[in-house]
């Protein structure tokens, strides 16, 4: 089989050259084109070498309609960016493997809308270690019931734009799912001054913002008589990056339709 050409959007991003970096290393898949946002002082940089590996003969290009000769693009940039591969991506037939977070309910939709008929994976954390953990939650959150009062945990750098992040709100999901309850309808995302008592029954959500925290992530399951934690820390964003590229390859298999990494691990029940 020939191998898997891969687009890296936003290249020069922090998870950008992870990318770049994991695709150059893995066996079955090749760097076939890299993008920045058009102004970026990157542009007709060589993708490999500002990764830090050896130089690629891939130069970053911010007109993407110049890697149209290309399976999959990987996207780990803002949601309007994202947008626009997205259309992009459809209109070459591409599939897409996405890592961006912070889209709005109408963001989502238009994305849905315009990624309709093409194989896309999209996960809000490309970790192993946190779709075991997310699969977990669900089980736990089942088991326990409305008895512990749930909460969750996240810490991240402080370049961080969106709270809480997406994998805090997958956990969030998960929990939810578990309980047999909507998310919307029970999660707390903040508190201050007199809030009242804890309402049974709710997702209690809590952030910290500081350094250079990869991503810190924490279900708790609280009872006056115990306390159950499933915690998950990712110490390299190398992680996201080998697990998106692992999705890539796994997207060569899958003509159309949604997926998370929940299908790529084949942890579903
Ligand atoms: P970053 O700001 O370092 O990188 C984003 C890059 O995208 C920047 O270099 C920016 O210039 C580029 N960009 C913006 N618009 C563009 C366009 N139109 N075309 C091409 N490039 C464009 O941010 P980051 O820390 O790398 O994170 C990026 C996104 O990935 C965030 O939404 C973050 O939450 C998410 N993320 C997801 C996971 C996961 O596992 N799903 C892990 C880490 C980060």
């Amino acid at each position: 089989m020939a191998d898997m050409r891969i687009v890296i959007v936003g290249a020069s991003g922090r998870m950008g050259r992870m990318l770049v970096r994991a695709v150059s290393q893995a066996d079955g898949v090749v760097l076939a084109g890299a993008t920045e946002r058009s102004g970026s002082e990157f542009v007709g940089r060589d993708a490999g070498e500002l990764a830090g590996v050896e130089t690629l003969g891939v130069r970053i290009v911010d007109d993407i309609s110049t890697c149209s000769e290309a399976d999959v693009i990987i996207d780990f940039t803002a949601p309007v960016a994202t947008l626009s591969h997205a259309a992009f991506a459809a209109s070459k037939g591409m599939g897409m493997v996405i890592g961006t977070t912070g889209f709005d309910a109408q963001q989502m939709a238009a994305l849905k809308h315009t990624l309709a008929a093409s194989p896309v994976v999209m996960a809000a954390n490309y970790s192993v270690g946190v779709n075991l953990a997310l699969n977990l939650i669900e089980r736990a959150a089942a088991v326990l019931g409305n008895d512990y009062d749930a909460e969750i945990f996240e810490a991240h750098h402080k370049h961080k734009v969106d709270a809480p992040s997406g994998t805090a709100l997958a956990m969030g999901r998960a929990l939810a799912a578990g309980r047999e309850v909507d998310l919307d309808e029970t999660a707390v995302y903040a508190r201050e001054g007199i809030t009242g008592a804890r309402k049974p029954g709710s997702i209690g959500f809590s952030v910290v913002r500081g350094g250079n925290i990869v991503g810190e992530h924490q279900a708790m399951f609280i009872a006056d008589e115990e306390r159950i934690e499933i915690n998950h820390v990712a110490a390299d964003r190398m992680v996201f990056a080998k697990g998106a590229v692992r999705a890539a390859g796994w997207l060569a298999s899958q003509s159309t339709g949604w997926y998370d990494m929940q299908d790529v691990l084949n942890l579903r029940d």
